[in-house]
């Protein structure tokens, strides 16, 4: 089995990278890829830790999107995340860009930083940065554990519910490229773009296979359907679409550690197994360059 999709201490995850691959050994994975947030600053690190487990270390990345636009249903409301594979050289055309995204990032900390000293709660968000190696290293999870920490809400969820969520007080949006912009991007530094966790556009199921198809021919290469926290009729069904839309099909666990403590490297919920042919056909559609 395989895991295609994990965040370490480089993005939002509480691991350091080399600590992902020792997990995905344990777990019996022949494979792992690190998807950090708009970083590829983890992959040299993990790919040394793979070397020494006989696991084969996937490079990759996760890039927030523009919301699409659904065929029936007009502009997407959900979060709406890419995840790129087998890149890893920063000066790429993909790595170029993902240097803005952080520079951006670190913009939309900096004013989230602000709009709760604003909103009176009592959060150290320069502490915050200097723990998470710098502003841009810094995502939403690291807020909501902080705002949990400083008694303004009850757990994580409530965290976003109450103030991180897209429409609440804490909310600063930070999205600027679309994911036919960065199918592009992935293709010209010899990777592909996959739509992950495909459930989040809160799609149902009619308007989500128009929207995948239309993004299929805008050159995303494949669909995260088997995803840790799917059932197995979502999975299904997300499978069905990926086949008729001519796409392939991904799994992860989307493992942040300690930021969401019920899922583990390549076992996700527990029930997840991903099979290794399945990162056989993704490599088959990267692009020659
Ligand atoms: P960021 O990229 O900093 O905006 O943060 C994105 C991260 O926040 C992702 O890992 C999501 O899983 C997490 N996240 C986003 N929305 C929610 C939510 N409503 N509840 C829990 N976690 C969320
Ligand atoms: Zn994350
Ligand atoms: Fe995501
Ligand atoms: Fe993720």
């Amino acid at each position: 089995m395989i895991d295609l999709h994990t965040h370490s201490t480089v993005s939002d995850g509480s691991d350091p990278p080399e600590r992902i691959c020792e997990m995905a050994a344990t777990a019996g994975c022949s494979a792992v890829a690190l998807t950090d947030h708009d970083s590829l600053a983890g992959i040299p690190r993990a790919a040394e830790a793979a070397k020494a487990t006989g696991l084969r270390l996937v490079p990759g990345c996760e890039v927030s999107c523009k919301a699409p636009t659904s065929p029936s249903s007009g502009p997407v409301a959900g979060s709406v995340h890419v995840l790129v594979y087998f890149v890893e050289d920063p000066e790429s055309p993909l790595g170029r860009e993902l240097a803005v995204l952080r520079a951006d990032r670190a913009e939309r900390n900096r004013k989230l930083a602000a709009r709760l000293n604003e909103l009176g709660v009592a959060v150290d968000c320069d502490t915050l940065a200097a723990e998470a190696g710098g502003w841009e290293g810094l995502g939403r999870p690291h807020f909501a554990r902080a705002l949990v920490r400083a008694g303004a809400a009850s757990d994580f969820d409530d965290a976003f519910k109450l103030w991180l969520a897209e429409g609440r007080p804490a909310y600063v949006p930070k999205a600027r490229v679309t994911i036919s912009e960065i199918a592009a991007l992935a293709g010209a530094s010899g990777g592909v773009a996959v739509l992950a966790h495909p459930m989040s556009l809160g799609l149902e199921p009619g308007p989500l296979e128009r929207l995948v198809a239309t993004l299929a021919e805008s050159g995303l290469a494949g669909l995260e359907a088997i995803y840790g926290r799917y059932r197995p009729e979502e999975r299904k069904r997300l499978c069905e679409i990926a086949a008729r839309t001519g796409l392939a099909v991904t799994g992860g666990s989307d493992y942040h550690g300690s930021f969401k403590p019920d899922l583990e490297v390549g076992t996700g919920l527990g029930d997840l197994a991903v099979p290794d042919e399945v990162l056989d056909a993704l490599a088959a559609r990267r692009p020659s360059l």
